[in-house]
């Protein structure tokens, strides 16, 4: 099985050590990613963003990877800041204030007229929004319920390019068929488990995550349209390492590794649904590839079916599977 040019539309790269450790885990099989800018502080300047580019770039070494670079959303960005910074970054990534990691300096409140001078100059630009659609309500309807601020985002600036990151709910999935300028991005975590996997029976950490694990009808409708590689969603890991001592501790933070072996579970799951591989190619590049107007890097990847024992951690970072076999192992990586 050959994929070619892999886009991991939603990734955490973090800084400093941790991304040393783990950038080529996502640089070695994917031709480029959509980097978050949650780091402290937020990624709000387009000197951050140049130099964080720049140590992504240092991190990965030899491999041939693109850092779509994001900027931390500020209802304060006007015109003509966002005119000389459109250049270096692809989108905007909007967090709610204290919804996950690092989102302190976020939105509160979403009032579109004070949002307005900035989602209309984005508008004009061409600039996507990406949102963590997420309220402080009750943790297993916080999405469903921020599904009407997408909503009034999505009417109040049609020409605005809204993705829905890392959707979990039929309620988005539903959304995403009504209003003609939202798009989505999908996990495979959240294609694969529902909460009764995190904590049904004794509780996993590695399995952890926000937005969390919702109900079996709710993975079914992501499966629905991932499966068919519906035009509007793309594949996003929100690959997000903690170091093990993070995740195996009592105050558990957010967040699934899932990066070094995302392609080889897709090509698994894809498999077991009897989609395609022209389907599976159009979730994890096809589709991206139109919505954001990008051309990767040519790369493609050769899967075979050989079972594949997931290592007990990354230099540090625990996977989700540790020490589990799956289906499908990498052959071969052609960076030409
Ligand atoms: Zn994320």
């Amino acid at each position: 099985m050959q994929l070619n040019a892999p886009l991991d539309m939603h990734l955490h790269l973090r800084d400093g050590e941790m991304l040393e450790n783990i950038a080529t885990a996502s640089a070695h099989t994917f031709s480029g990613a959509i980097i978050m800018p949650n780091l402290v502080p937020p990624i709000s300047s387009k000197e951050e963003v140049i130099a964080y580019k720049k140590r992504i770039l240092h991190a990965i070494g030899d491999e041939k990877f693109t850092p779509y670079m994001t900027l931390f959303f500020k209802p304060s960005y006007d015109k003509a800041f966002l005119t000389s910074i459109r250049e270096e970054i692809t989108a905007i990534k909007l967090y709610p204030a204290g919804i996950t990691t690092n989102s302190e300096g976020g939105v509160s409140g979403f009032n579109v007229e004070e949002l307005r001078p900035t989602l209309e100059a984005m508008s004009e630009l061409n600039l996507p929004l990406c949102v963590h659609g997420e309220t402080n309500g009750f943790v297993m309807d916080r999405e469903a319920e921020f599904v009407s601020i997408y909503a009034r985002l999505a009417t109040a600036f049609p020409k605005l390019k809204i993705i829905m990151e890392h959707i979990t709910t039929k309620e988005s999935v539903e959304a995403l068929e009504k209003y003609p300028n939202l798009y989505a991005t999908i996990t495979i975590h959240h294609l694969l488990i529902t909460l009764d996997d995190v904590a049904g029976g004794m509780l996993n950490p590695h399995l952890f995550c926000k937005p969390i694990a919702k109900r079996p009808e709710d993975r079914d409708a992501l499966l629905k349209v991932a499966l068919a590689a519906h035009p509007k969603v793309m594949f996003g890991s929100d690959s997000a390492p903690h170091p093990k001592h993070a995740k195996e501790s009592c105050g558990c933070a957010a967040g699934v590794f899932t990066a070094p072996i995302a392609l080889q579970l897709l090509a698994e799951l894809f498999e077991n649904n009897g989609a395609s591989i022209t389907k599976l190619q159009a979730f994890i590049s096809e589709n991206a590839k139109s919505i954001y107007a990008i051309t990767p890097l040519t790369k493609t990847i050769t899967l075979e079916k050989k079972p594949f024992k997931v290592p007990s951690d990354y230099n540090g970072v625990v996977p989700i599977y540790a020490g589990k076999e799956i289906a499908y192992s990498i052959k071969e990586i052609n960076n030409g």
